[in-house]
């Protein structure tokens, strides 16, 4: 059995504790119109993107994580599947991560929560941390940027806490679309809700040659990067609720 990635990432701070080694997986069943990674979303791309993708198995994964234990022993880091989203790929996913646990590893799981529902016990189980991405908490809104309504993703976010899963909440900050006083207000709620940390996660107009390149309409072009105080506010808003806010990740 093998996966399908699309890069490794090296002394990664911003996936999960200490350093990270990051392994972006191939595939995603969304399509945010901000999507730093246009390239990760089909499940088997075709080859004459440009875009390169590779496969490993569970040992060559574990090889590639061993070149960096050092790293993570000194830093309390760890290895964090990222994508893309990684549980498209839920069968190589949970056998990868079972490996790395039992080699002793720290593993987070960055993902979408759009995965099915029953896997929810299991992914508390497998993963040490859970960066557990929220667009938007508005269901129309959602479905609107990025293709599917939240209700999977809200009912998954439930099950996990349920389930004792360690999580931290990310939002991709973008001030036009969910950086409004009232959704920071309903961010807030839920995170008080779960007693969760939120990571704000600063939108970036890095991707615009990738779309070119896909020949793929860009659809932010008229949105503008969070500015400082943008984001200084935003999470004043949220710690009035009484949340604690990382700006990045
Ligand atoms: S969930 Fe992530 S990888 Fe998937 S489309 Fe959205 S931003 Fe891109």
């Amino acid at each position: 059995m093998n996966g399908l990635f699309f890069d490794i990432k090296r002394f990664a701070v911003h996936d999960g504790p200490g350093i990270r080694t990051t392994f972006f997986m191939q595939g995603c069943p969304l399509s945010c119109r901000w999507c730093h990674n246009p390239e990760s979303r089909p499940m088997e791309p075709s080859s004459d993107t440009g875009f390169r993708t590779f496969r490993l198995n569970v040992d060559e994964l574990l090889a590639e994580a061993e070149k960096d234990r050092a790293f993570f022993e000194e830093s309390g880091g760890g290895v964090t599947f990222s994508g893309g989203e990684p549980t498209a790929q839920l069968e190589f996913l949970k056998v990868a991560a079972k490996s790395l646990k039992a080699k002793g590893f720290h593993i987070a799981l960055d993902t979408t929560g759009f995965f099915p529902s029953e896997e929810s016990e299991t992914l508390a189980q497998l993963f040490d941390l859970i960066l557990f991405d929220i667009k938007h908490l508005n269901s129309e809104l959602h479905q609107k940027y990025t293709g599917v309504n939240n209700q999977l993703i809200l009912q998954n976010l439930e099950r996990l806490i349920q389930c004792k899963a360690k999580i931290r909440l990310r939002m991709p900050f973008i001030p036009e679309i969910n950086g409004g006083e009232e959704h920071l207000n309903q961010l807030a709620k839920l995170a008080n809700n779960y007693s969760l940390t939120v990571d704000l996660l600063p939108y970036h107009r890095i991707a615009g040659h990738k779309y070119k390149k896909l020949r793929l309409e860009n659809n932010m072009k008229n949105y503008s990067e969070p500015s400082e105080k943008e984001l200084i506010i935003a999470k004043e808003i949220m710690e009035n609720q009484k949340v604690a806010v990382n700006i990045g990740g």
